[in-house]
């Protein structure tokens, strides 16, 4: 039976409502990197952002500094808790989010936020958000605790430990196929895809299309 709950982050509960390409267009700008191929600067910024290990922005910009044989013109560590702040500006939460985990928090179901990220960055929109009260756990790929991004089993394992509860009773809640609902599956526990029907067809996996069918799904089918 489940009895406990992991949340993804962005693009479920809440994240960046901004444009993420004018964030990294800011980036580049901050960065001096106004001859460098913006489509580029984009595709490594992608790629350091989406790597294993501990990570946070200012390692993400070093590499992608490096990768470009550019060396850093100004404090890279100044510049990243400023972009922060920028970032944060932008973050919003789901609609309906904040009632929902104060209810399952109210009804003491253990929910754990198991999240892919720069670990600053995701602290500072967790912040932004204000429901860390409502987690036993948060697990952030970038925190060197952690240092492994879902689907990786690790981090569920982590998520596991933390809620103190068997695979098979934790439902995981995510918009990524790839990274929340296979790795879930692959982990032995439930999962509820949010977002079209149509991405997880053949996982038999409910999907649903916002925070209050979710909120009713988890009531009625999970009875949490
Ligand atoms: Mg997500």
């Amino acid at each position: 039976m489940v009895r406990a709950i992991c949340f993804d982050l962005d693009g479920t509960l809440g994240g960046y409502a901004g444009d993420f390409h004018g964030f990294l267009a800011l980036l580049r700008h901050e960065l001096m990197l106004q001859a460098c191929d913006m489509n580029r600067f984009a595709e490594y910024m992608r790629e350091e952002l989406g790597r294993d290990g501990a990570l946070t922005l200012a390692t993400v910009l070093t590499r992608v500094l490096s990768r470009l044989d550019q060396r850093p013109g100004t404090d890279l560590e100044n510049l990243a808790e400023a972009a922060i702040g920028a970032y944060v500006e932008e973050v919003r939460p789901a609609d309906g989010a904040e009632r929902m985990l104060a209810r399952l928090h109210a009804a003491r179901v253990p929910m754990a936020l198991v999240s892919n990220g720069a670990i600053d960055m995701q602290r500072a929109a967790l912040k932004k958000l204000g429901f860390a009260r409502y987690f036993r756990c948060v697990l952030i790929s970038g925190d060197r605790d952690v240092a492994v991004r879902k689907p990786g089993p690790r981090i569920f394992a982590l998520a596991c430990t933390g809620l103190e509860a068997a695979p098979h009773e934790i439902v995981m809640v995510g918009d990524s196929v790839q990274a929340d609902i296979r790795g879930a599956l692959d982990h032995g526990m439930a999962a509820v895809f949010v977002g079209s029907d149509a991405e997880v067809q053949g996982l038999a996996v409910p999907a649903v299309g916002g925070i209050d069918p979710l909120d009713l799904l988890l009531q009625e089918r999970f009875g949490l």
